[in-house]
């Protein structure tokens, strides 16, 4: 039997659903690396409650410093929007400043890891995802054009850094395809904690909506399919239609059956949620997004010869070797073996590595 908290919060007092979290889902962190995932898709003010909200990020902060990990790291990977600016995604949210000095720039150290041959036969996951002993994932309360709503299965597509995302888009090509690919991405490292800023939440055409929707709750659960279940049912849709929940199942990532889940709080159905086309129309049918993803897709990154020190660092760090020097002591990409991560752009100390 799953269960999934539900409490009542609002920013200014969320450390007590926090706090009713840890007690419900509790954890020895004692020596252990501990990883926090806010959802950060992109530079915004807070108060367009595109990303987890800072309040709801610093009292996890708080809360683990008091549980004597040996190391807190807090990071995500922006999306297409941002890519290759990590911090400044962090800095504008106000996240930076909720991080308390734990930000960790997620674009920086790359691996390597074998993916869903289908669709990309490796893709580049940041290393500190990887690593740690424990991750803990704050996704946020939206709709999502293309797979419906974002939660916590969804949340976890940030860790892959760069263009991959589009990449992986473009590659699935329909959001059938998508909701598979956003499970297999997930099943790259399950976190093992999931709390959703639910306060403000945002309906319409998400992920960056302008229509946002006071909720005045903080959800958590200890598995991602009865948490995305349970908020799915929140929105006033059957878990069952999306896909990407039913993949989720079948391969016992946990199930979304309400007689599995036991609901510690109150579950109420918000009344004439407003949710995108279930089809994921709303992104996919979207020719001027379609275009944009594309165009991130088909840049490629360079080096600026007159800022460049051949230093080396961008050959070192690229997961798949695609970069070598060449004769004039330029770091040159050979694209058929990229990944577009952009991890050569963020590590450069130069910022000599331009997207062109
Ligand atoms: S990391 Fe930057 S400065 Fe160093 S070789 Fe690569 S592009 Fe040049
Ligand atoms: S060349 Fe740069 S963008 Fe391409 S895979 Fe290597 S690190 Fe990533």
């Amino acid at each position: 039997m799953h269960r999934v908290m539900i409490h009542p919060a609002t920013y200014a007092n969320c450390r007590n659903a926090v706090d009713q979290a840890f007690t419900l889902f509790p954890m020895d962190m004692r020596n252990k690396k501990v990883l926090i995932k806010p959802n950060v898709l992109r530079a915004s003010n807070a108060d367009e409650h595109i990303v987890t909200h800072p309040a709801l990020l610093k009292a996890v902060v708080e809360k683990i410093e008091g549980l004597s990990p040996s190391q807190i790291m807090v990071g995500d990977n922006p999306g297409i929007f941002s890519y290759g600016d990590n911090e400044k995604s962090f800095i504008e949210t106000g996240l930076m400043q909720a991080c308390k000095g734990y930000y960790r720039n997620l674009g920086n150290h790359p691996r390597h890891l074998a993916f869903n041959p289908e669709y990309m036969a490796e893709v580049a996951v940041s290393e500190e995802i990887l690593d740690a002993d424990i991750v803990i994932s704050l996704p946020k309360f939206k709709t999502h054009g293309l797979t419906v709503m974002t939660g916590a299965i969804k949340n976890s597509y940030g860790i892959l850094p760069g263009a991959q995302k589009a990449r992986l888009h473009q590659i699935a090509g329909t959001p059938e395809r998508f909701h598979e690919v956003i499970v297999d991405v997930f099943c790259l490292r399950v976190p093992d904690l999931f709390i959703v800023d639910a306060v403000m939440g945002m309906e319409g055409n998400g992920p960056a909506s302008p229509d946002l929707r006071e909720i005045g709750l903080v959800l958590a659960a200890d598995n991602a399919v009865a948490l995305d279940g349970v908020i799915a049912t929140m929105m006033g849709l059957d878990p069952s239609r999306l896909k990407f929940l039913r993949k989720a199942k079948d391969l016992g990532l946990g199930d979304y059956d309400p007689a599995m889940i036991r609901i510690e709080g109150e579950l109420t159905v918000l009344e004439n949620f407003k949710l995108p086309p279930l089809g994921g129309e709303a992104i996919a049918g979207n020719p001027i997004i379609q275009e944009f993803m594309d165009s991130k897709v088909k840049v490629r990154p360079m080096a600026d010869k007159d800022l460049c020190t051949s230093c080396g660092a961008c050959i070192d760090h690229c997961p798949v070797s695609a970069l070598s020097m060449n004769d004039d002591d330029l770091p040159v990409v050979d694209m058929d073996l990229c990944v577009t991560c952009f991890c050569c752009q963020e590590i450069c100390p130069e910022k000599a590595m331009r997207l062109a």
